[in-house]
């Protein structure tokens, strides 16, 4: 589960999260790439490549798609309980 003690400072505010790649419980965000390529409206990349949250989903749809994107990261990185 996402450490929400360990977000990316640069996430927008709000349910869903990124946590940072430093996450000592080695939960951290490992640039894989899938979230913001499956979900680019959600999810963007910092400069190395580590990934954010730029924008909270509203629909139902798109609070679908965030958790899809969620459930395929292959660290636990991404929090829908921030
Ligand atoms: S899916 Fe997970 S590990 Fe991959 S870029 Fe997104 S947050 Fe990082």
């Amino acid at each position: 589960m996402a450490n929400k003690e360990m977000k990316h400072e640069k996430n927008v505010e709000g349910m869903f999260y990124c946590t940072d790649p430093d996450d000592d419980n080695g939960e951290g965000c490992i640039a894989c790439n899938v979230c913001y390529n499956g979900a680019p409206e959600f999810y963007a990349e910092d400069d190395e490549g580590n990934a954010y949250v730029i924008k909270q989903p509203s629909t139902e749809e798109e609070i679908e798609l965030c958790i899809e994107q969620m459930e395929q990261c292959p660290v636990s990185s991404i929090g829908n309980d921030g």
